[in-house]
C-alpha cells in the first residue's frame, strides 16, 4: 500500500470523531467480516464507529463480534440516515462502485464525509478520497489486515477482530482453495491463529450448522434443476420463489450452492438463477483465467464481479433468463 495514502488514511482516522463503515448489498462473509474486523479494532482505540449495510446479512454470520450492532437500511432507514449525517469518515469496504450499495446510494453520494475505499474488485469507480484497490488480493479481509498492519494497529487485532478477518478470507477463498490464496494468505492466517482465533470453530459456524430444511432445499435444487451443457462445459441450476417458499427458505440457505455445480469435473463454468422479489438474481462461477464470468455478468446481466466469481440480475422469468444465458454463451467459450 502506498505510504503517502496510508499516512493520509491515518490522519483521517485520528481526526474523525464519527466513523461509518459500509458494505455492499446482499452482504457476504467478506463484506461483513471486513466491516466488523475494522469496526472492532477502531472501537478498541476509542472511536465512535458504526457499521451500516444496505440489507440484512445471512444468519450464519451472527456469531461475529459486533454483528448485532450492524444497522441495515432495509429495516432501519432512519438510523442509517442519522449515521450518514453525522459521519466524518466513511469506509467503503468490499465494493468498487456507488451502485453496489443499492438503496443507500443516494446517501453515499450526498454525504460530505471523507471516504476511503478498501476493495479487491476490478475497475474501481473514482468516488472516494482515498482508494486502496487491489484486484489480485483474495479478499477485502486480507486487505484490512494489511491496512491495519501498515497503520501500526497490528497489536490491536485480537481474537474477536481476527475471527472476523479469518471468516472473510475463508469464505472468499473457498476455504483457502482458490488460486487467489497465496503463501502470504497462509502467513496472515497463521498470525491470526497466533492472536487467538479458533479456526475450527469458524469453519463449524459457517459450514457445519446446517438445518434439515436447508439441506433438503439444496438437494432439491440440484436434483430438480441441474443441467449440464457439455458442449459449453457449463452447468446451470435454478430455483423459483415458489419452491424457495415451500422449502422454508431462509437468507443464506443457498450460499455456495453454485460452487457445487462448478465442482463437476466436466464443467469450467456454472450459473445459478434464483427468483427473488420478482427479479432473477444470478451467481456465476468459473475455473481458470481463460473463462471470465464477470464479462458475461457485466455485458448481459447488469452486474459484474471477479473473473471467476460474479453476479447479476435479469428482469423476467427464470426460463427467459436461462435462455438468454445459453444464447450468449457461445460468445464467451
Ligand atoms: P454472489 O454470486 O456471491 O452474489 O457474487 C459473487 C461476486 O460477484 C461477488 O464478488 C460480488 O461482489 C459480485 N457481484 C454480485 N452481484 C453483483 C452485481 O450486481 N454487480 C457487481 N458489480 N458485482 C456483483
Ligand atoms: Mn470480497
Amino acid at each position: 500500500m502506498d505510504k503517502q495514502d496510508i499516512k493520509k488514511a491515518k490522519e483521517l482516522i485520528t481526526s474523525s470523531g464519527y466513523i461509518v463503515i459500509i458494505g455492499h448489498k446482499s452482504p457476504d462473509g467478506d463484506s461483513v467480516g471486513s466491516s466488523l474486523g475494522l469496526y472492532n479494532v477502531l472501537k478498541k482505540i476509542h472511536h465512535e464507529v458504526h457499521v451500516c449495510m444496505p440489507d440484512p446479512h445471512p444468519g450464519f454470520l451472527n456469531w461475529l463480534k459486533g454483528s448485532d450492532q450492524i444497522v441495515n437500511y432495509e429495516e432501519h432507514q432512519g438510523e442509517v440516515n442519522k449515521h450518514f449525517e453525522k459521519a466524518d469518515l466513511i469506509f467503503c469496504l468490499d465494493f468498487n462502485a456507488e451502485s453496489r450499495v443499492g438503496k443507500m446510494e443516494g446517501l453515499l453520494n450526498a454525504s460530505k464525509a471523507n471516504k476511503i475505499m478498501i476493495d479487491h474488485h476490478q475497475d474501481p469507480t473514482d468516488f472516494t478520497d482515498l482508494t486502496f484497490s487491489f484486484p489480485d488480493e483474495c479478499s477485502t479481509c486480507q486487505l484490512i489486515y494489511k491496512f491495519l498492519v501498515e497503520l501500526d494497529y497490528a497489536d490491536h487485532i485480537d481474537s474477536d477482530s481476527g475471527s472476523c478477518l479469518y471468516c472473510g478470507i475463508m469464505t472468499d477463498t473457498g476455504s483457502f482453495k482458490f488460486p487467489s490464496t497465496t503463501a502470504e494468505t497462509h502467513r496472515i492466517i497463521a498470525d491470526l491463529i497466533d492472536k487467538g482465533v479458533d479456526h475450527f470453530k469458524i469453519h463449524e459456524e459457517v459450514f457445519d450448522k446446517n438445518t434439515e430444511q436447508k439441506l433438503k432445499l439444496r438437494s432439491y435444487i440440484l436434483s430438480n434443476s441441474l443441467q449440464v451443457l457439455n458442449e459449453y462445459k457449463t452447468a446451470i441450476i435454478s430455483v423459483t420463489e415458489k419452491d424457495l417458499e415451500s422449502h422454508g427458505y431462509i437468507k443464506g440457505d443457498t450460499e455456495g450452492l453454485v460452487n457445487v455445480a462448478l465442482s463437476l469435473g466436466v464443467v469450467n463454468r456454472a450459473a445459478f438463477f434464483m427468483e427473488n422479489d420478482g427479479l432473477i438474481k444470478i451467481s456465476f462461477r468459473s475455473k481458470g483465467k481463460e473463462n471470465p464470468v464477470n464479462s458475461i455478468a457485466n455485458k448481459y446481466f447488469d452486474g459484474g464481479g471477479h473473473i471467476n466469481a460474479a453476479g447479476g440480475r435479469y428482469l423476467g422469468s427464470i426460463d427467459d433468463a436461462i435462455t438468454k444465458f445459453v444464447t450468449v454463451l457461445p460468445e464467451f467459450v
